[in-house]
């Protein structure tokens, strides 16, 4: 018998998830323009390599709510969470400004929409997201005061692995 997994409840107002929900997303992955279209955002794929989910929301105006502080707690500025990087093969940094090169692997804080496929907390899906801010390699742990950053940096958690075994090389970063 499958027992009942326990689903995380809403950052800000602690009450259950439904099957949608809201969440502020840490990823890793590349993207390659590759699709038909006429701008870099009608192009772009996005490869996500790996996720991390520091906080889940019942709804788009609990994440709001919170967005901000959470972003603060990594070393991002507050007004990120307004943010939204648009393709485009070269983004800034969100804490140096330096530029990332988007089609090779680099980490970026997204705000999305989920659902619940299945069962299994880490089963979900996308319906749609936004990428908040891009990070380089250099300002990956920058700043943050957040329990996140130890997460993605115990070696030996293969989710997040490619954060920090991928080489450095002739990245733009
Ligand atoms: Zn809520
Ligand atoms: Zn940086």
């Amino acid at each position: 018998m499958l027992l009942p997994i326990e689903k995380p409840s809403c950052y800000a107002c602690n009450s259950e998830l439904g099957k949608a929900f809201q969440a502020l997303a840490f990823q890793s992955h590349r993207i390659e323009y590759t699709r038909q279209g006429n701008t870099p955002s009608e192009q772009a794929f996005m490869e996500a390599e790996a996720e991390y989910i520091p906080a889940y929301f019942c709804s788009s105006n609990c994440c709001k709510s919170k967005l901000g502080e959470l972003l603060a707690a990594q070393g991002i500025a507050e007004h990120f969470k307004d943010n939204r990087v648009y393709g485009g093969p070269i983004c800034p940094c969100g804490k140096c400004g330096k530029p990332v090169n988007m089609t090779q692997s680099h980490n970026a804080w997204v705000r999305g929409k989920f659902f619940f496929s299945a069962l299994e907390e880490d089963d979900r899906t996308a319906d749609w997201f936004d990428v908040l801010t891009v990070v380089c390699k250099a300002c990956l742990f920058v700043g943050a005061k957040a329990e996140v950053s130890n997460e993605l940096a115990v070696p030996n958690n293969p989710n997040c692995a490619e954060l920090i075994t991928e080489p450095t090389g002739t990245d733009v970063a």
